[in-house]
């Protein structure tokens, strides 16, 4: 069986975890544990960095012993991670013996090659950062990622490694290992970077008690980064004979799952100081991106900051987990507001996924008393879309896009829906002569059930669990060779349960939930988040786009409205990314814009105008939530808002200051 040894960033323990480090960990922990669906012997490693300054201060102002702090942070860190159901195997510590081994293990091997020696640091060193400076990097006098702190001078006897050695094996080897690191934008940043030249950098500082002594000299500590990186080999035994054969087994790792501003260390300083080692380096390192909230970068001091126990408490952890993983797209930045995270649990989960398990085992209940067995009377629609879905939900996974992966999974669950719409079970039902074509229609809907929750199991693995067994598919040893392809035989007992997702009533959704055995009104099947009382784009060309001058349905003209029925319309900020005239019309123009979210097409009245190119990079408000209309052959997704005087020309509404696309306006 082959081997998968994958790890996080170690985390500083002088603050609790935020939704920004349990993204890291939600992510990588998708990735170990679709590695385990696909038969991966599998090593999850996550961990603490303890011997930073910060800590030692933290525990001190605290007075607490630093270990003993860093016992108490370590039991904070763990609910955290338990509550989001992270699958760690092994959680280091770098105040372990084991890790002191592996530390004074890797620092004397690169002694002894020659690449460590004495110096004298002078310079900019920020604290919180725990990193040297250069004067060229600092923002105002101060850190660049800590606007409001000035890093300190330091004079001190500092040990160096010969990082400039190392920028020729480095570059052969990011040339021979293209996959090395990912995604491409940050292995462009860090190519340019080695290119521009490497300079060596401090391995220790003086002075201080709370580190790792050096083997060489125990006056000096070994410098908190260089001691953390050590962790991923430490925890799988290097430097410790009676580990040899673990560690033979597992390094190097396969994947360092890290932030992108961490980069440097993992894909510069690590490999080198391996190199150096003579150990072989890791196989392939991913930068992730950040998080915002509502926009806006997640800091202590701008009370920015989510407590993912919160978010997992308010919704449950598998939602909090899909959230994280469908929504931004991994490599990328992201955000989550409170507001988005529960409407795409009432589109995605409530309304979409929750309401076909509690549909399909409804009707297998209301016609065949729960039990399903397929007849071989019917399509192969729908095991044909199964099929395509997993080919590309195990690509995308297999390359990182976990997004993608998730998106994939809810293709089948989409295509589900509709196909119950278009197949009408309960009108197969009233005709005896469908019995068996009713037969397979509900085997198919439970087959299509079972295969996404198989495809969704490293994503929401207790959700995926409880929708396997409420469809009478196994649950355990899952297998993805085995389980994740099209089952086109054996019966099946479902269960009739409860919703597994009930409605959560927002703001920001506020349509009726179809009730899971009736026949669902057109409208509401396969388009969810679709507002049936929403104005509507008119198919008509020439009355199309950008003006919303009819009121909503049911409020006569100089009626007004309730705040409820406004907040169906759901406006939100969008960029536009592309514009083209329509052919053949003189009012329409083609936009493609981001809505934060997704990219979409759009048909906007405003040619007469606006040149197209004059379009481009605006910020725009658009009608998030209308339903699809074709305008002369273009399927047009929402709509732009527009100042519209009667017989004048349309003025788009935009922004002085443009909030991020996909901001709700209200
Ligand atoms: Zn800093």
């Amino acid at each position: 069986m082959s081997r998968y040894f994958l790890t996080t960033a170690i985390d500083y323990v002088n603050s609790q975890p935020h939704l920004g480090t349990a993204y890291e960990k939600v992510c990588a922990d998708v990735i170990a544990r679709y590695k385990r669906l696909c038969g991966f012997d599998t090593r999850f490693l996550m961990g603490n960095d303890e011997h930073s300054q910060n800590v030692f201060k933290q525990a001190a102002e605290k007075g607490l012993d630093p270990l003993a702090y860093c016992d108490l942070m370590e039991q904070v860190f763990r609910k955290t991670w338990a509550r989001l159901d992270v699958s760690f195997d092994d959680f280091i510590r770098t105040t372990e013996p084991r890790h002191r081994t592996g530390v004074s293990e890797i620092a004397q091997r690169i002694y002894d090659a020659g690449d460590i020696y004495e110096g004298v640091y002078e310079g900019w060193y920020c604290v919180s950062c725990e990193e040297f400076k250069q004067e060229k990097d600092l923002v105002n006098g101060n850190c660049p990622l800590h606007p409001t702190l000035k890093p300190e001078w330091i004079r001190e006897k500092n040990f160096f490694f010969r990082l400039s050695k190392y920028q020729r094996p480095l570059l052969d080897h990011f040339a021979a290992n293209p996959g090395f690191l990912r995604p491409d934008v940050r292995r462009n940043e860090i190519l340019r970077l080695i290119e521009s030249g490497l300079i060596d950098v401090s391995m220790s500082r003086a002075g201080q008690s709370w580190g790792i002594p050096l083997p060489w000299d125990r006056s000096s500590v070994v410098y908190v980064w260089f001691d953390a990186l050590i962790n991923y080999a430490s925890a799988v035994g290097l430097g410790n004979p009676a580990d040899a054969e673990m560690f033979a087994k597992w390094w190097p790792a396969d994947l360092h799952v890290i932030g992108k501003d961490i980069t440097r260390f993992h894909a510069v300083i690590w490999p080198a100081m391996l190199m150096s080692a003579q150990l072989p380096v890791p196989r392939a390192i991913f930068g992730h991106g950040f998080m915002t909230l509502n926009g806006q970068r997640m800091s202590k001091t701008l009370g920015t900051i989510i407590d993912p126990i919160d978010a997992a408490d308010r919704l449950g952890h598998d939602p909090l987990r899909l959230y994280l993983v469908k929504e931004i797209a991994f490599g990328g930045d992201g955000d989550f507001s409170w507001e988005r995270y529960e409407e795409r649990y009432n589109v995605d989960l409530a309304n979409n996924l929750g309401n076909l398990v509690s549909r399909v085992a409804s009707m297998a209940h209301r016609y065949r008393q729960g039990r399903l067995a397929p007849t071989g009377v019917g399509s192969d629609q729908l095991p044909r879309i199964g099929e395509q879905v997993v080919a590309d939900y195990r690509k995308a996974m297999d390359s990182f896009a976990l997004h993608e992966g998730a998106a994939a999974a809810f293709r089948l669950i989409d295509a589900s829906n509709e196909f119950i719409a278009a197949t009408a079970p309960w009108s197969l039902a009233k005709d005896p002569a469908a019995a068996d074509r009713l037969g397979q229609v509900l085997f198919d809907a439970a087959e299509a059930i079972r295969l996404a929750a198989v495809l969704l199991e490293p994503i929401m693995p207790s959700s995926s669990r409880e929708i396997l067994r409420r469809v009478g598919a196994p649950v355990d040893g899952l297998n993805f060779d085995r389980d994740g392809r099209w089952h086109t035989g054996g019966e099946r007992v479902l269960l009739n349960e409860g919703p597994l997702w009930p409605r959560k009533e927002t703001s920001a959704v506020t349509e009726k939930p179809v009730p899971p055995d009736t026949p669902p009104a057109p409208a509401a099947v396969g388009a969810p988040a679709l507002v049936p009382s929403a104005p509507q784009a008119s198919p008509d060309p020439t009355a199309a786009g950008a003006t919303p001058t009819a009121p909503p349905a049911g409020a006569a003209p100089g009626d007004r409205i309730s705040i409820d029925d406004f907040m169906k319309v759901e406006l939100r900020v969008a960029k536009v990314l592309a514009a083209e005239k329509v052919e053949k019309s003189k009012k329409l123009l083609k936009l493609s814009v981001d809505v934060g979210s997704e990219h979409r097409t759009l048909v906007a009245g405003i040619a007469e105008a606006y040149e197209p190119e004059a379009l481009v990079g605006k910020t725009v408000v658009v009608v998030f939530n209308l339903k699809p209309a074709k305008l002369m052959g273009i399927e047009s997704n929402g709509m732009v808002l527009a100042a519209s005087p009667d017989g004048g020309k349309p003025t788009v509404v935009t922004f002085e200051a443009p909030p991020a696309p996909g901001t709700r306006v209200r």
